[in-house]
């Protein structure tokens, strides 16, 4: 059999069992691109549909083959269009192939510092202007200028960048300094379990030892008397040593409710920076410079469109540009402003009020043509865990579930699983942009159904 037939032989196949929206995302620009000696080689057109067709899919493919030929003995996936390109790629092993195209970002255990977050990728505009020279300044002179530090503003503004900034700035100035990044909640978790461990004693050593402490979302401590004691406790010992303190919350001090007194004076006993809304540059500004990471322009009318539209979250206006890019990548074609107007459409309608969480769930078990007692089962397969883990990462993202409702409904699983689930997908997506672009694409599946 030729090789061209052999392909469409395969993919008649497979398109009788999967969804046709999934044959469209995983198969479309896909052929064999050579066949001999029982060695199959399929040409790809990304690296994302790569490991759907050799992870997901592979078996599958391997099986259809070797009924059309009882020859074949190996399927191999390369990325490319060229006969030549593919050829040489197949001499290197494919896993490496493919992750060669991801930049790849590591948090760092230790400091729990992801060197992704750089001042020089930060864009300064009037709204944040405060906030990011405030940061600046104790990045050049930790504990020496303004002790603590409190930075306040909306989700999505930029306070972790910010944050995890200095801490990447004054790790590169001053190496010999002990630096930690922790969010509040992680903090709280450390202190219950230092508690249940009786191991209090350590845990304040080594927060002592700190000559950098930077503490994300401290509205969580609101309530957490234990931990805030604790923490009262931590703040006073680094800071008589001239140690650097830096904190951030969604709201200023004195609207962090159940707060003890004495803990709120200190956090305004510093400098308080707030972050603003951006304006319309900065917006468009910000647009320009994540899609020139992503090494893709796209045109002024469509940026204006995303700008216009999302006001009051980089984190979103980020979304929307990825919603594109993952479009680019999978189509080999930049949207037009009609059709990136189609693609976007959904994200704009406040999306709260038309999504629950039957419907992220669908999307997800779809998206990995799954079906929902899969997920909601207690198998530990990694097919299945996985998939598990992004909808507990969608439910809380897009609907700000509780942990416990997360864990509850995805079959009665502990609140800690939905915690752990949701800081895994975090974490992953931050190295693995395959992630980053599946998520988007099941996103756009919830806001589309
Ligand atoms: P917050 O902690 O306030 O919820 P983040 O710091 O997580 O917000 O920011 C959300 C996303 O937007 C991140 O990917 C971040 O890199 C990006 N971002 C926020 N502000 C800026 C900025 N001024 N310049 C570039 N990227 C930004
Ligand atoms: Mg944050």
């Amino acid at each position: 059999m030729e090789k061209e037939e052999l392909w469409q032989a395969v993919l008649a196949q497979i398109q009788l069992n999967i969804s046709s929206a999934n044959f469209a995302t995983w198969f479309k620009n896909t052929s064999i691109l050579f066949c001999k000696e029982g060695q199959v080689l399929v040409s790809v057109p990304n690296s994302f549909a790569k490991e759907w067709l050799e992870n997901k899919y592979g078996k599958t493919i391997f099986k259809i083959l070797y009924n059309l030929d009882k020859e074949i003995k190996e399927v191999k996936y390369a990325i490319g269009k060229s006969e030549q390109k593919a050829q040489k790629a197949s001499y290197c092993p494919p896993s490496e192939a493919g992750q060669l195209e991801f930049e790849e970002f590591q948090v760092n255990k230790e400091t729990n510092l992801n060197p992704k977050y750089t001042f020089e990728k930060f864009i300064v505009g009037p709204f944040n202007e405060l906030a990011h020279a405030a940061s600046w300044a104790v990045s050049k002179k930790p504990g020496l200028v303004y002790n603590p530090l409190f930075i306040y503003g909306g989700v999505g503004l930029g306070k972790t960048h910010l944050l995890q900034s200095i801490g990447n700035a004054v790790l590169k100035d001053f190496p010999q300094k002990k630096v930690k990044y922790i969010s509040a909640e992680k903090f709280i978790a450390g202190v219950v379990s230092s508690i249940k461990n009786q191991s209090m004693e350590s845990f304040k050593i080594k927060y002592r030892e700190i000559d950098l402490l930077i503490l994300d979302d401290v509205q969580f401590l609101a309530g957490k008397e234990k931990t805030q004691e604790e923490f009262f406790h931590t703040f006073n010992a680094l800071y008589e040593k001239n140690k650097q303190i830096v904190l951030s919350s969604d709201r200023p001090p004195k609207a962090i409710p159940a707060l003890a007194e004495r803990l709120r004076s200190r956090f305004e006993g510093g400098m308080t920076g707030d972050i603003g809304y951006p304006d319309y540059e900065t917006r468009v500004a910000i647009l320009k410079a994540k899609s020139q990471e992503k090494e893709i322009s796209f045109s002024e009318d469509v940026l204006d469109y995303i700008a216009n539209n999302i006001q009051k979250n980089i984190r979103e206006l980020e979304g929307a540009l990825n919603r594109l890019v993952a479009y680019q990548k999978i189509n080999n074609q930049k949207p037009d402003i009609d059709l990136a107007k189609a693609l976007l459409k959904n994200l704009f309608l406040s999306p709260n009020k038309t999504i629950n969480p039957k419907k992220i769930i669908q999307a997800v078990v779809e998206f990995y043509d799954l079906k929902e007692k899969d997920i909601i089962s207690s198998s530990r397969k990694k097919e299945i865990v996985k998939p598990r883990q992004v909808a507990m990462y969608l439910l809380r993202e897009e609907m700000k579930s509780s942990y416990p409702f997360i864990g509850r409904r995805l079959g009665g699983k502990d609140h800690t699983t939905a915690i752990h689930a949701c800081e895994k997908i975090t974490r992953e997506m931050e190295k693995n942009e395959t992630l980053g672009d599946e998520i988007s694409l099941i996103k756009q599946r919830i806001y589309s159904a």
